[in-house]
């Protein structure tokens, strides 16, 4: 139904910046089986082609299978997801910009080295976000990476497999691949050479407290081969540099190794939990598609909802506009809901009382332990 709140999942807005896509070809494609745009083979199934054959067709490395299941598994379509739609995060977002977004757009100003960053901060606060909102700018084909994903379906493929992710990369190139749940991260390449960007590498791998050491020791390395000459990745038939970043993020930055702690010189970004007017831009983004009644505080739900992370109070919003259908069905039989229409389900707009229901429901996900942790963590190893 249209009550869905979420803002991820939606399209690009119609409209959006202009500057998108321009400069480093990127294309706002994005689609599976499209990539850029700019297929070079196949193209008899180019389009919104929905085969595997055509998916795979950009991709000439030695697993074509693997291959394939990396892009149904991993690869997104262009996720579709704004900087507006990232609420708060204002310096992150100026960071990211800088350090992914006008590169991309142009090349002729960021030959330099650049600094390296690493994104880090509570769960639920909007990191992934930020990186869908990163590949959405930039027009780049996302790989969205989590270490459990892949761990439970390629566990003893691990290297082939995080070889066979670059390689589709490059071939989706400009890609954005965003590798979640790290452990170890901010491995820099050090150089920004010709819009490349490396923040980050190596996620933890939930096989490492099986005592899997060398397994994932190999991955490691592999992980840091790739990322490492993530920069040679050749050119596009025009001559122009073919693009692939790697973002990374963490929830436990405490996890991170030792030794590539001392070896991460590059700036932390600190990832808060949303404060108040955060939290009202935030309520609103979720509330843009729903219709709202009148009685609806936004400030006051803002401010009882203290310690709330950004995916907490998308949750509170999904909940309160899912009331009033609730209530319409409430004691119904299956069979009259199934026979009533979209409209008189779904026609109330979502009031306060609503809200008073889905706050006394959805309770804060992180603890007052957790933010301590996070922030003494932060003062200690934060600002490198
Ligand atoms: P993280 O990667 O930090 O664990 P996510 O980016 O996956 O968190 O956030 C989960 C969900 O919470 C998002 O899909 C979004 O709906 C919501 N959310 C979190 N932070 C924000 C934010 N700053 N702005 C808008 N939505 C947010």
């Amino acid at each position: 139904g249209n009550t869905r709140t979420g803002t991820t999942g939606r399209g690009a807005k119609a409209g959006g910046s202009s500057r998108t896509n321009t400069g480093a070809r990127a294309s706002t494609t994005g689609k599976k089986g499209t990539g850029s745009g700019k297929s070079t083979k196949g193209d008899s199934a180019n389009g919104d082609a929905e085969d595997g054959k055509s998916k795979r067709s950009q991709y000439e490395g030695p697993d074509p299978d693997l291959a394939a299941m990396l892009e149904r598994d991993v690869l997104e379509t262009t996720p579709g997801v704004r900087w507006d739609d990232v609420a708060g995060l204002t310096e992150a977002k100026r960071l990211l910009e800088e350090a992914v977004v006008l590169p991309l757009w142009m090349p002729e100003y960021f030959q330099e080295t650049m600094e390296r960053r690493s994104y880090v901060g509570p769960p639920g606060t909007g990191k992934t976000l930020l990186a869908k909102a990163v590949a959405t700018e930039c027009g780049t084909t996302f790989f969205n990476v989590s270490s459990a994903t892949l761990a439970s379906k390629w566990r003893g493929e691990s290297e082939r497999m995080v070889r066979c992710l670059f390689d589709l990369a490059r071939a989706y190139a400009p890609s954005t691949i965003l590798l979640m749940r790290l452990t170890l991260f901010a491995m820099p390449v050090g150089k920004f050479a010709a819009c490349f960007c490396a923040l980050a590498v190596i996620w933890d791998l939930p096989w490492q407290a099986s005592g899997e050491h060398e397994s994932s020791r190999r991955v490691k390395s592999e992980l840091l081969v790739q990322v490492d000459g993530v920069n040679n990745t050749g050119t596009n038939e025009d001559g122009s540099r073919k693009i692939v970043m790697v973002l990374a993020a963490t929830n436990f930055p405490w996890d991170i190794d030792e030794a590539l702690r001392l070896e991460a010189t590059g700036k932390r970004i600190y990832i808060p939990l949303p404060n108040f007017e955060s939290r009202k831009e935030l309520i609103r983004i979720n509330l843009k598609t729903v219709e709202v009644a009148a009685d609806v505080d936004i400030d006051e739900v803002a401010r009882r909802t203290e310690g709330y992370s950004g995916d907490d109070l998308t949750n509170v919003c999904r909940d309160a506009s899912l009331n009033g259908m609730r209530r319409k069905i409430a004691g119904k039989t299956r069979d009259e809901i199934k026979n009533m229409s979209k409209d008189e389900i779904s026609k109330d707009p979502v009031a306060m009382c609503d809200f008073e229901e889905a706050l006394a429901k959805v309770q804060r996900s992180v603890s007052q332990a957790d933010i301590e942790k996070h922030e003494k963590w932060f003062t200690e190893f934060g600002s490198a």
